[in-house]
């Protein structure tokens, strides 16, 4: 008798834009995670086995494919609703500039190292980054090539198979990717995506030999403790509520321009925007009449995948983010603040369009100077010192971005005070583009990096392996018949001797007799 599988239930995937289906995936659950990890598992050994040169060709590979592709651009921009120019001009371009310095850097970050031992002068210890295995990358919905597939590039490089969920709500793109890898000739089973709900997440944390999870601090918590209690690495880049510090001396045009972006970008969806905007009480009216008329100035639409259309803002990507910007603006107003910007729901554009919003004189009790927006609102706050915007700047339970707007020095000198993972000095961002440098945060904006020969490196373990030095192998033979059983009193006495000739002062110190 013929034996039938149910079919697997479908994720619709609505565009933000205008509502109308961009696709279905299938709810593959725990049980398609297992399968892909059966898969990964026996795709790996080939994959760690190969040189690291070859494993880096195989990325450009899927680069060049990647953008090569026509749908990828036009997936993302309708399944996030976010403008061309930053599916394109943000998340390509970074995925291209993390392949770039990972296939560059994996050589260096990954070379044998070898350790000259102070006591053990007989021996050299090798240091051998073997991959970790399979590595899973849980995405979120807000960045779904920069927080999702780019974070599979170092993994990968490291000579680990990786498996990718995505978020239910954006999972297109990253599907996309999965067939572009195999479209490029790549090994099958060692980039798979798997689609499906927080119990597929589940499941990758349960089978996983290390997880990257990008995400809220809450469900990153609920990853970080179930990979502690399988002992496996776990790198999780969770919430910001990243100050914009502007200081006496700051040139404030740029200052209002870069509030404005960071601020704004990707209707305010991303981990490391402006979140809060503290700006010293001398130069506050000049600022903020620059940065509102900014904000004003701002076009939204609905995003559209072709070149044809210009403007700053699309859609919220999560409608949920637009009911957290309602309730937080309306918390922020009852309290005293005043709205100089937006306010409403953009209803003629869509269900998922949010004004971006600004409201002034926002104070430490507000929800939006307390919790996450990550939606198109944003306070500005007066202090009247650099200390006092120093207590403002890191009066919060997360630290992943900040940035502050000064004279160069004493920006930075600044910056070094703040409670922060990262930061950048007279200008927004782009520091998540410096790929070179190891980023994370800290409080519970999470553990870990991305980024950096670190961040290739953490995706291996070391074995110390340490090897006789030939030129010093007799003395070393003779070290370790006197070291090891029987126990000799006149060796401990030369052992007693040499301990205070190398790390004592020397035998001026008087030998006090053996006890016993
Ligand atoms: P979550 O943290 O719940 O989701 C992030 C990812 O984790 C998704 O792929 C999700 O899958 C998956 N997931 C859900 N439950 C589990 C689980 N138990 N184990 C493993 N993986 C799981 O974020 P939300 O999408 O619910 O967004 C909530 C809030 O988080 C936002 O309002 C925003 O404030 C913040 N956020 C922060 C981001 C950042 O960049 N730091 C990014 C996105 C959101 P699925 O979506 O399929 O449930």
């Amino acid at each position: 008798m013929a034996t039938s599988v149910a079919p697997l239930a479908l994720i619709r995937v609505l565009s933000p834009i205008d509502g109308s289906i961009v696709g279905e995936v299938p709810d593959e659950g725990p049980a398609g995670v297992d399968a892909a990890f059966d898969r990964a598992r026996a795709a790996a050994p080939g994959w760690a086995s190969l040189p690291v040169s070859e494993r880096s060709e195989a990325l450009k590979k899927w680069r060049d494919a990647i953008l090569d592709d026509p749908g990828v651009i036009a997936t993302l921009v309708r399944e996030s609703g976010k403008p061309r120019h930053e599916a394109e001009g943000v998340e390509l371009l970074y995925f291209c500039e993390v392949v770039r310095f990972c296939c560059s850097s994996a050589k260096r970050a990954l070379r044998r190292e070898v350790r000259r031992p102070f006591l053990m002068q007989t021996k050299r210890t090798l240091l051998v980054k073997k991959p970790l295995g399979v590595v899973g990358v849980i995405g979120p919905w807000n960045f779904p090539i920069l927080n999702n597939a780019a974070d599979a590039v170092a993994p990968l490089v490291a000579g680990n198979a990786v498996i990718l969920k995505p978020s239910e709500v954006t999972p297109l793109t990253s599907v996309r990717l999965a067939e572009l890898w195999k479209a490029a000739g790549n090994p099958p089973g060692v980039f798979q995506v798997v689609t499906g709900r927080g119990e597929a997440g589940a499941r990758v944390t349960e089978l996983s030999d290390g997880v990257i999870f990008t995400g809220s601090v809450a469900t990153g918590r609920r990853v970080a403790s179930r990979c502690g209690e399988r002992l496996i690495p776990c790198v999780t880049e969770l919430g910001g509520k990243s100050p914009f510090v502007v200081l006496s001396g700051a040139d404030l045009d740029r200052a209002a321009r870069a509030a404005a972006w960071s601020s704004f970008f990707h209707s305010g969806q991303a981990c490391i925007r402006t979140e809060r905007i503290i700006v010293e009480e001398p130069i506050a009216d000049e600022f903020e009449r620059r940065f509102v008329d900014r904000v004003k100035a701002l076009r939204q639409a609905r995003a559209s995948a072709g070149l044809e259309s210009e403007h700053d803002l699309g859609s919220v990507t999560f409608p949920r983010q637009i009911e957290i910007v309602a309730s937080q603006l309306q918390d922020a107003i009852k309290k005293g603040a005043k709205l100089v910007s937006g306010g409403k729901a953009r209803e003629d554009l869509g269900k998922s369009f949010f004004e971006p919003t600004v409201v002034l004189g926002a104070t430490s009790g507000m929800e939006l100077t307390r919790e996450e927006t990550f939606g198109p609102l944003v306070g500005v706050m007066r202090v009247r010192s650099e200390e006092e915007a120093l207590a403002a700047a890191n009066d919060t339970h997360l630290g992943l971005n900040a940035t502050v707007f000064g004279p160069t020095d004493k920006a930075k000198r600044f910056a070094e005070r703040l409670q922060t993972g990262n930061a950048i000095v007279n200008d927004v961002l782009v520091n998540y583009l410096v790929v070179e440098a190891p980023l994370g945060g800290v409080k519970a904006s999470g553990v870990g990096v991305r980024h950096g020969v670190e961040g290739i490196r953490q995706w291996t373990r070391t074995e110390s392996l340490t090897v006789p030095f030939a030129p010093l192998a007799p003395i070393g033979n003779l070290i370790a018949r006197h070291l090891s059983f029987p126990y000799d009193m006149k060796v401990l006495g030369l052992i007693r001797r040499a301990t205070r000739v190398l790390y004592g002062r020397g035998l001026k110190r008087k030998l006090g007799p053996l006890p016993g």
